[in-house]
């Protein structure tokens, strides 16, 4: 009978650890699988689970762009097609973000221009809008200061675009949520400090409200007061003849999609490398774990595993991996806390139920 029961056990122990194995081949091509998509003015490179976010940043991009077209002109637009970069998660995207509080960059290349944005941003179609002025700046007003640029950026992250009758008009000019409590705070701006110093989260504040009463106005070369007095802000409602942009949107293909890659591998050699050899290395820890675990080697399996887990932590079944050795090496207390994490991190239902047969064992 207990010839049985550990017979059980090890088969129920096996199949996780088949799971585990499937699950890391599995989450390495999803790793890879990525996609494409191109409006008329704009391409978006994403993973496939950030389809929706990717529709809905192209329809925003089109609009944003006619919007800008109705109100300055012709000129007012970015290169075509504008290449849009979302790394496939926060770890690809610190490699690009020179600080923190940054959720988007524009590059001017070679012939390209790109945007790479956060995928986790919480403003993610602000962050892609004031991206894209950036990007239209750069070709019809080159040479502002950089503080300067930013509030012009903030000013249109929120333009509204909405229909009045058979016309249409855009708002402009409500500071955006995150900057409403700290201008409150401040009746004056010394714009000779602002220009002074490098831009800081707090700064950005300030740069929206110095555009919001000098922008729509201000000529290249104008001179900018010592002191601006602000507020209050409201809104702008402007009428304007805008022609609604194409809906299209079409998925390129695999082929385009190397190429894309290619591209952007050139434009950023430093910022893409990383990413990849560190993937790499979590994933050679845990399949050498894997294997001299199943040998029964579980002392010299768990630091590779144990290294493969703190380089992704947010793989469950790399997680159950970990508490199975420690499990059959005795080490009770850390294999608990091992499983919990991998039901924490556990993104399907076969994760999770793996996760949760092996701590039922383990308790
Ligand atoms: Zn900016």
């Amino acid at each position: 009978m207990l010839g049985n029961l550990s017979c059980l056990h090890n088969s129920i122990f096996l199949s996780v650890r088949w799971f585990a194995v499937l699950y890391c081949f599995l989450a390495g091509w999803q790793l890879s699988a990525q996609t494409a998509i191109r409006s008329k003015h704009f391409i978006f490179y994403s993973t496939p689970e950030n389809l929706k976010t990717v529709e809905r940043g192209l329809q925003r991009l089109e609009e944003l762009r006619a919007a800008i077209q109705a109100l300055h002109g012709k000129q007012w637009a970015s290169t075509s097609p504008l290449r849009i970069w979302m790394p496939a998660n926060e770890a690809a995207w610190k490699k690009f973000a020179a600080t923190n509080a940054e959720q988007g960059i524009f590059v001017s290349g070679q012939g390209q221009d790109w945007v790479v944005v956060n995928p986790w941003s919480q403003n993610f179609l602000e962050v892609l809008s004031h991206e894209y002025i950036h990007a239209v700046l750069n070709r019809t007003l080159p040479n502002l200061p950089t503080w300067f640029e930013e509030g012009i950026c903030e000013y249109y992250s929120n333009l509204l675009l909405r229909r009045k009758g058979a016309r249409f008009e855009v708002v402009v000019g409500q500071p955006p949520a995150r900057h409403q409590k700290l201008l409150d705070g401040i009746p004056s701006i010394d714009i000779n400090q602002l220009a002074g110093q490098p831009m800081r989260i707090d700064t950005y504040a300030s740069a929206w409200a110095v555009a919001y009463h000098l922008w729509p106005g201000y000529r290249e070369g104008d001179k900018f007061p010592a002191k601006l007095s602000i507020g209050p802000f409201p809104p702008r409602i402007i009428p304007i003849d805008f022609e609604a942009p194409e809906r299209t949107q079409s998925l390129l293909s695999r082929r385009e999609i190397n190429e894309l890659e290619l591209e952007f591998r050139n434009q950023f050699p430093s910022a893409n490398q990383p990413v990849e050899a560190e993937t790499a290395q979590a994933e050679a820890n845990f399949i050498e774990g894997l294997r001299l675990s199943d040998l029964g080697q579980t002392l010299q399996a768990i630091p590779l595993l144990e290294k493969a887990c703190a380089l992704r932590p947010s793989n469950s079944t790399w997680w159950t991996a970990l508490a199975l050795a420690y499990q059959e090496n005795k080490q009770t207390i850390e294999a608990r806390q091992a499983i919990e994490k991998a039901i924490a991190t556990a993104k399907n239902e076969t994760e999770s139920t793996a996760a949760k047969s092996l701590q039922k064992s383990i308790n």
